[in-house]
């Protein structure tokens, strides 16, 4: 029996994708071979990386706005180093949300000045901070739009007189409807809305490159990866196709519009319990409570075991909290059903009929 996959990443796909790519390693577009086993130069895994790219643009809005979409190696992890490599001349600055973005301000300190505009590290990031500026003269501003491990989320981005804007959108790409052309780089690992682990989408506004007097080594200067098509050596191939395969899904759902509806049915349902069930409270504020990770507590523990029993019973997965939280985190990616919601919030109300 299918679980309800509440997991933090990776996690949930669509289950038509899960059959597609099943079906593509034993025999791909009916060649006699796997995707596994052809070339990454042949004529069908090329069209493979040509659709996801443009999927990718056309789905957040893009086209024909000076953007290319990458599928890269290194995870989210790597762009923390390689967006201040390619930006960072003298200073960049960062937005401190958390986790994520902690560890891209390490990296980016390695290259330059970096002024942390504003930090909710004070209540353990349980609030995206508001009312900071950017400064006039730093390269570009990188914020995380969503925080998986503390379940906020970024609903106002900052107007930045300019500079360009970095985003780590790794936990909420394609789960929302932004003006995605207010950001210069977007990058996400793939393994929440878009696909298995092991490529790295990243959306590069062209004209923000080659401004920087160092030099890059060719895998970790974004201007190789955008001249070879992605193709600069070999992709991932079956990241690759089982991303493109779920923007197609994501395509025949109504895109980003469309996903959206469900995904804000899904937080109302989990959060409307949160706030009533007496037993739970939530972790993050509510105004910047996220879309994609639900945080939250029992407020005695006497009730652990039972919750944990219930849930398991019920087929659930992947509710425990990250470490630095504790409690509950119940992650609603793109392809996780409303009935999954409905079954969770069902045990939280059968945990308050028991105790
Ligand atoms: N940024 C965010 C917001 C994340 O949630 C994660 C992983 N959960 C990362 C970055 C790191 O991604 P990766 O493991 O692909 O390096």
């Amino acid at each position: 029996m299918k679980k309800h996959n509440f997991s933090a990443g990776p996690c949930i796909l669509p289950q038509s994708v899960f059959e597609q790519a099943s079906q593509a390693v034993l025999n791909f577009n009916n060649s006699g071979l796997s995707i596994l086993e052809i070339s990454h130069r042949s004529k069908d895994f090329v069209a493979v990386m040509d659709e996801a790219q443009k999927l990718a643009i056309e789905l957040l809005g893009l086209e024909g706005k000076g953007y290319k979409a990458l599928f890269l190696q290194g995870g989210a992890s790597t762009q923390f180093l390689m967006a201040a490599y390619n930006l960072l001349e003298k200073k960049a600055a960062y937005l401190n949300t958390g986790t994520w973005s902690s560890k891209a301000i390490k990296e980016a300190k390695l290259f330059g000045e970096v002024e942390e505009v504003a930090s909710s590290k004070d209540k353990n990031f349980n609030y995206i901070p508001k009312n900071y500026s950017v400064p006039a003269d730093a390269d570009y501003f990188h914020c995380t739009s969503n925080n998986t491990i503390f379940g906020t989320q970024i609903k106002d981005f900052p107007t930045t007189g300019g500079i360009p804007m970095v985003c780590d959108m790794s936990s909420d790409i394609f789960s929302r409807k932004l003006d995605f052309s207010k950001f210069s780089i977007i990058y996400a690992g793939a393994q929440k809305n878009m696909g298995p682990a092991g490529t790295t989408l990243v959306v590069v506004k062209e004209d923000i490159l080659g401004k920087i007097s160092r030099e890059i080594p060719s895998m970790l200067d974004y201007q190789t990866h955008i001249g070879k098509d992605s193709m600069f050596n070999t992709p991932p191939v079956f990241a690759v196709y089982t991303s493109m395969l779920t923007l197609r899904w994501l395509k025949e759902k109504g895109g980003v519009e469309g996903i959206q509806k469900l995904n804000e049915e899904k937080a109302a349902l989990i959060y409307n319990e949160i706030d009533r069930n007496p037993l739970f409270e939530g972790f993050a504020a509510v105004e910047d409570r996220s879309m994609m990770n639900a945080t939250f507590n029992l407020k005695d523990e006497k009730y652990k075991d039972l919750f944990e029993d219930l849930a398991k019973a019920a087929h659930i997965n992947g509710i425990n909290g990250h470490r630095s939280v504790g409690g509950y985190r119940a992650s609603m990616y793109n392809a996780l059903p409303l009935k999954s919601v409905q079954t969770l919030v069902n045990v939280m109300k059968e945990l308050e009929t028991q105790a």
